[in-house]
């Protein structure tokens, strides 16, 4: 293993490894498990606050978590929840974790329901790149898959970070089985005619969600398949790429990726780890209940015990997911850990 060893925590290692050789270079920190949406695979009636909740990790707990986590060599972090932009400090949170000594990347995933009014301000907060949830180009069946009839708020969103610069722009589509599976051709146009990437995502399976899976999901493969017929030629995996697949097309400016969680060695390339709004370690979207950090993040002088924590709790990382044997871990939706 080449992690820290427990017995002489005075140096930490540059890179974080688990117990099968896997780096990882990326965070995806949620800052709350709150949505506004009420998408039908996620949370179809709304967030429902728990008693008691907790309150979400604050600016300096996510500087000292991020901090942990750059000092083991993670370079890129992801600002997702739940809906991240609802907490009125998102900006405050963005330009401290974009100021982190070795954090050369800030994404954010978000429905885009400020998108069009707070494109530049997030870019000035030194975010980088922004993925924008549009499961649907036609308003009506937006609305019915998010409870939202905002579809035209979202595109003009979506120009507004065109004109903002981000250094990568990406649509991220759930293709659900009879909802909007047959709007492939129209969402490729789309982006073909366009400087943006899109992401196709299949249907997850979660605690909450598991009626809709069996009728709704559509697998990936079926996807690659059509994107195939229409030109689409696989793209060679870039160094430290995650687990999507690319396809791009010599006419388009656009690119397309394939993200199909339950293809043949999905986990094999995971480079990611999570951070619930809680401060909760998530070693997989599937696996069981996050591990606590918090303790951990109330004082700077704590941080070599972090660290520490990290590397041994990274190093027992399960080798893969068990979403074959219908096993979708402890995580109720994706809103709950941050997707
Ligand atoms: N609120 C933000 C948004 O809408 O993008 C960020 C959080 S959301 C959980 C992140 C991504 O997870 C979205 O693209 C959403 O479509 C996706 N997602 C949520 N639940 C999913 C599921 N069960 N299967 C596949 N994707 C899911």
């Amino acid at each position: 293993m080449r992690n820290i060893d427990a017995g002489s925590a005075q140096r930490h290692p540059d890179h974080l490894f688990d117990g099968i050789g896997r780096r990882f270079e990326y965070l995806r920190l949620s800052l709350t498990d709150v949505c506004n949406f009420r998408c039908t695979y996620c949370l179809p009636d709304g967030y429902k606050k728990p008693c008691n909740r907790p309150a979400e990790l604050s600016v300096g707990e996510v500087r000292r978590v991020v901090s942990a986590f750059a000092r083991l060599g993670l370079w890129k972090v992801r600002l997702t929840g739940g809906e991240p932009t609802l907490r009125r400090d998102f900006d405050e949170v963005a330009r401290s974790v974009a100021e982190i000594p070795g954090i050369r990347r800030v994404a954010m995933t978000t429905n885009g329901y400020r998108l069009a009014e707070r494109a530049q301000a997030w870019r000035n907060a030194g975010i980088s790149a922004i993925n924008i949830s549009v499961d649907s180009l036609d308003p009506a069946r937006f609305a019915e898959i998010t409870g939202h009839d905002r579809l035209r708020e979202i595109l003009k969103g979506i120009d507004a970070a065109q004109k903002a610069n981000f250094d990568s722009i990406k649509l991220n589509a759930v293709l659900m089985r009879g909802v909007n599976d047959r709007e492939l051709e129209a969402m490729v146009d789309f982006v073909s005619s366009r400087d943006l990437s899109l992401r196709f995502i299949e249907v997850m399976r979660t605690n909450d969600n598991a009626k809709f899976f069996a009728e709704r999901h559509v697998a990936g493969q079926s996807v690659i398949d059509r994107l195939q017929a229409l030109g689409w030629a696989r793209l060679p995996r870039q160094p430290g790429a995650g687990p999507a697949v690319e396809f791009g097309h010599d006419q388009a400016k656009g690119r397309i990726g394939i993200i199909a969680p339950y293809s043949k060695d999905f986990c094999a390339t995971c480079n990611r780890l999570r951070v619930s709004s809680l401060g909760k370690l998530h070693l997989c979207l599937f696996g069981d209940a996050g591990i606590d950090l918090r303790p951990l993040l109330q004082s700077d002088d704590d941080e070599r015990d972090l660290i520490e924590r990290i590397c041994k709790l990274t190093s027992t990382k399960a080798p893969a997911h068990r979403l074959h044997q219908g096993n979708s871990g402890a995580t109720p939706h994706l809103a709950s850990i941050g997707g």
